[in-house]
């Protein structure tokens, strides 16, 4: 029977443990976890923070108890592997606090280390009342500094999504919260039109935003930004800016790491046949990218845990990959990223199209419809979905999800007017807004018609276009476009035009719906016309 170490017992170390129990009965599984808790679940924590989860126990989802009980595994709480030895296949533990070594032998290993916070360069940054926000430890430190210095206001550094559910969660508990982001918006994986949504709601749930700033000291009261020196109150600060691979044991051992993570095959072996490596430590083919990247998120540690187990068990298993699949609410919204964003694809330098819609989330004539923004990239040519993102209140996860599905099936904008999805008013449309995209990326290839998106052009100084404003003399009154001139779509057909044919004409209207329908009376009436992509809520809202 095979004798099986795993180091860290959390997302992907208890999936690759309990899996192999099952898949078979006489291995001697045995798992390390350096902390007080395994198999916990730490994404809960922000919400724990808030008290939206009430009981801090509920996130401890099983005990060492638990694991020996139900599936005969031996798990150590509180036991650090402090080096591994190829040569013997041994590894050297620790417990925290005692200075003795044991050696564990074993046939395969898993290593599940995860990923550890980055520590920002910042004066005062080693001081008690700067933590991160990673475990349950943490938390309980977070709850004692509260107490202890009568937190009234906390300062979090870093405006990634971890920082975002930290400060819903603060201002929830009526802490006054502030965020300082080096980037020029939150949640960098995002373009900045979608982070412009989350902004409005972060700052109408007031939270302030430092944003393109860093913090240049830290002192005991309040945080020092860099730009000017301006002093933002905080008794407790939280570093959230991001997260490393902790690879430094696999270093050590001399297993292949790479620019990012720990190098590994397509069935989760590392250089050494006999160790796996799992989880946020791992650097895994990013399927749109086509690079090795990390993606520290749980359902990649979590599959890839079985899929290790998996395969230590006699079964081929093949890891295909990720897309980065992503969700987070932000108050009332909720943002989603499946496969890269357009500033990310051009970084790379692909030169994607992309359409935004706004659909409502259901039947606009049922109650409480909710618009959706979903920004989709697509290839060139064959229209191969490289990237979605999607910002609403309402109705946002289901559509990640969906064309998430989509992206991995390799589809495209093509594909996806085809999709036969639910419908009922309730929940969505005939046409659902995954068909919308589908509509309005295919309608764009096919040389339906042809956009233009507000960052492209300057709104202040559109003098090389006729601009026209298609929505309601009404709509209108309450702002458009400089130099535009209203003809609403109603009449547009009745109209004797006084347009300059020699002339383009940029169409816009809220959403692009109505520009899109006066683009199709305009071009077949000889007219060189674009459309606003997204409509003008696109470049207000989203700046
Ligand atoms: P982890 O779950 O981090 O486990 C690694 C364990 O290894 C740790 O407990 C560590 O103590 C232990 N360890 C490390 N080195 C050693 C050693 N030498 N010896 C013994 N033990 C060791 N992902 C999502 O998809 N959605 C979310 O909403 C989400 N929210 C999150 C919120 C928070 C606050 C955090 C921190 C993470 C969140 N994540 C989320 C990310 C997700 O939790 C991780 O991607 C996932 O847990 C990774 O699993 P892992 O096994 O690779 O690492």
């Amino acid at each position: 029977s095979k004798n099986v170490v795993i180091v860290g017992g959390v997302g992907g170390g208890m999936s690759a443990a309990t899996r192999l129990r099952r898949l078979d009965e006489s291995a001697t599984i045995t798992v390390f976890e350096k902390g007080p808790y395994a198999g916990y679940a730490n994404c809960g924590i922000p919400y724990a923070l808030g008290k939206v989860i009430k009981d801090d126990e509920s996130l401890i989802l099983h005990t060492p108890k638990y694991f020996k009980e139900y599936f005969n595994i031996d798990v150590y709480l509180n036991t650090e592997v402090v080096e591994i030895d190829r040569t013997n296949e041994q590894v050297c533990t620790q417990t925290i606090g005692e200075t003795e070594i044991r050696r564990v032998g074993y046939d395969k290993l898993i290593l599940s280390q995860g990923a550890e916070a980055v520590q920002p360069q910042i004066d005062g940054a080693d001081q008690s009342h700067v933590v991160t926000l990673r475990t349950i430890s943490d938390l309980e430190a977070i709850r004692s500094i509260m107490i202890e210095r009568c937190v009234r206001d906390v300062c979090i550094i870093g405006g990634g999504f971890i920082s975002l559910e930290a400060a819903e969660n603060l201002r929830k508990m009526k802490f006054g919260v502030s965020i300082v982001e080096q980037w020029t918006h939150v949640l960098p994986s995002v373009d900045a039109d979608i982070a412009q949504f989350l902004h409005t709601e972060l700052k109408r749930n007031g939270v302030k935003l430092y944003l393109n700033d860093t913090a240049r000291r830290i002192e005991t009261s309040h945080v020092v930004l860099a730009s000017n020196g301006r002093e933002i109150p905080a008794e407790l600060v939280i570093l959230a800016v991001g997260v490393r691979a902790r690879t430094s044991l696999a270093k050590m051992a001399g297993l292949e790491v790479g620019t990012q993570g720990v190098k590994v095959e397509s069935h989760m072996e590392t250089s050494d046949e006999d160790i796996y490596a799992v989880g946020d430590m791992v650097e895994t083919k990013h399927i749109i990218q086509q690079q090795p990247r990390v993606v520290a998120l749980g359902g990649p540690a979590n599959r890839q845990g079985r899929l290790a187990a998996d395969d230590i068990a006699g079964r081929p298993v093949h890891y295909r990959g990720n897309i980065g699949t992503t969700i987070c609410q932000v108050f009332d919204l909720t943002v989603g990223l499946a496969g890269l964003s357009v500033s990310a694809l051009r970084d790379l330098g692909q030169e994607p199209l992309w359409v935004t819609v706004h659909p409502p989330h259901h039947a606009r004539y049922y109650p409480n419809a909710h618009p959706i923004t979903i920004k989709t990239a697509f290839e060139k040519g064959t229209g191969r979905i490289l990237g979605v993102q999607a910002v609403g209140m309402a109705g946002v996860d289901k559509r990640i999800d969906v064309l998430a599905t989509a992206m991995q099936a390799r589809m495209t904008v093509f594909d996806l007017e085809h999709l036969e999805l639910s419908y009922a008013p309730p929940y969505g449309s005939a046409k659902d807004p995954v068909n919308m995209v589908g509509f309005v990326g295919s309608n764009l290839l096919r040389g339906d018609y042809q956009i233009v998106h507000g960052e492209d052009i300057n709104i202040k100084n559109l003098h090389a276009w006729q601009v026209v404003d298609v929505r309601s003399p009404e709509e209108f009154a309450t702002g458009h476009l400089p130099g535009a001139i209203n003809l609403p779509i109603a009449t547009l057909r009745s109209q004797k035009l006084e347009l300059d044919q020699s002339m383009p004409v940029l169409v816009y209207c809220y959403v692009g719906y109505r520009g899109y329908l006066a683009y199709r009376i305009l071009s077949q009436r000889g007219f060189s016309v674009v459309n606003l992509d997204g409509g003008l809520k696109t470049v207000v809202e989203g700046g």
